[in-house]
């Protein structure tokens, strides 16, 4: 393994590498104004480069395709996450009026969900770690990653979720078999609630936002964007943010490629949330983010106290990106222009994508450039 130590994104210190080394001991999980410790894996890149190249003629496909930039040791025995495909999409890419778009389409995933990829990696590590139990806050997806996962693995999911999770979700965990815990309150309330039953029972979190382990699964959907364009990064990439876990593993992704010299370039970075929940946005320009009583449909990144926020600004400003907020109903419009000429049903949040990038058009010529947009998840509730 080529994994080395953790180090704090937010004062810097290091940490030594354990399984359930969540937060930094010195920062914390921050009181809700402040930031959290989060952990950020190093690696001996040096070393990593020529095994990473070796790894790519293995013939695996999933995520552990890429194990000498992952914190585990060894593949673990689990639903193969990851090797999704990334779609040419014409018809959008000339709406846009960019040079070529492509989605990648993370609902193939064995969950649906581009989650899955996190899930991995904390199953991995709890079963060699010896951990029968696992647990996670949700608005669903990541709560059913967990639950499938757990599922194939005879492992127990124990998963909080907010008041007003959807009656699909619901059942999607039920069928799985979670041990479902509903909480009276919103997304934040059901994290705390989950991380105070976590640390008494001593059950392996797939809290995204606080295991540091986590966010490295999900940066392999940077790796595979990159080999599947033949390691020509595109100019723009484009996801939608609720903690900010999944656009900051992509960011980080890209920059490892480009550390190890497998490519030479960042893609910018563009993240996009709802209107009536958007405190990166708001952060990311410099304005004081507002807890609101406003919700938006889109479920997944209703999220008013992101906690990987340190991470993502880093990457957001190492690929001078940038954060746009769009509306429900440029969702809904989006969601039904994915369909109608990509083929690809996305769930409404991960249409901000293309929202976004329909704005951002609006604002900047985007004429002759590439973008990728994440499909992060393809799970349909009964209304959106
Ligand atoms: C969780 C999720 C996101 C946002 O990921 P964060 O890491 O919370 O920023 C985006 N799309 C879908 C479908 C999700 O489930
Ligand atoms: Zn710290």
């Amino acid at each position: 393994m080529f994994a080395t130590s953790l180090r704090c994104l937010r004062c810097g210190r290091s940490a030594t590498l354990e399984p359930s080394a969540y937060l930094c001991p010195h920062c914390g999980a921050g009181n809700g104004t402040t930031d959290p410790g989060i952990l950020d894996v190093q690696y001996d890149y040096a070393e990593a480069a020529s095994a990473f190249v070796a790894s790519l003629s293995t013939g695996r496909h999933d995520i552990f395709r890429y194990l000498s930039l992952l914190p585990v040791s060894q593949p673990g025995d689990v639903l193969p996450a990851g090797g999704t495909p990334l779609v040419a999409a014409p018809r959008l890419a000339d709406r846009l009026g960019l040079r070529a778009l492509y989605l990648k389409d993370e609902t193939r995933n064995p969950t649906r969900c581009l989650k899955d990829r996190a899930t991995a990696i904390a199953v991995t590590i709890a079963r060699a770690s010896g951990y029968h139990d696992l647990y996670c806050a949700s608005a669903g997806n990541a709560a059913i990653s967990l639950a499938g996962f757990c599922a194939h693995q005879g492992l127990t999911c124990h998963a909080f979720v907010p008041r007003i999770a959807s009656v699909t979700r619901l059942d999607w965990l039920r069928r799985y078999g979670a041990r479902i815990h509903v909480s009276q309150g919103n997304y934040d309330q059901a994290f705390r609630e989950s991380e105070e039953a976590g640390a008494l029972e001593g059950w392996y979190s797939r809290n995204c936002a606080f295991n540091p382990y986590l966010v490295e699964g999900k940066k392999t959907v940077a790796f595979e964007i990159a080999e599947q364009l033949d390691w020509q990064v595109p100019d723009l990439v484009v996801a939608p943010v609720g903690d900010g876990c999944t656009l900051g593993a992509t960011g980080k992704g890209f920059r490892e490629l480009r550390t190890i010299g497998q490519t030479e370039h960042l893609p910018r970075l563009i993240g996009v949330q709802a209107e009536a929940i958007q405190p990166v946005v708001r952060r990311y320009q410099g304005r004081t983010p507002l807890e609101t009583e406003e919700e938006t449909l889109a479920a997944s990144i209703a999220v008013q106290r992101p906690r990987n926020y340190l991470r993502l600004r880093a990457e957001l400003r190492a690929s001078h990106g940038t954060m746009l907020a769009v509306p429900d109903s440029e969702l809904l419009e989006a969601q039904s222009l994915l369909s109608q000429e990509s083929g690809i049903i996305p769930e409404l949040t991960s249409a901000a994508t293309l929202a976004g990038l329909l704005r951002l058009s609006t604002e900047q010529d985007l004429s002759g450039q590439s973008a990728v947009l994440i499909i992060t998840g393809g799970r349909l509730d009964s209304n959106v």
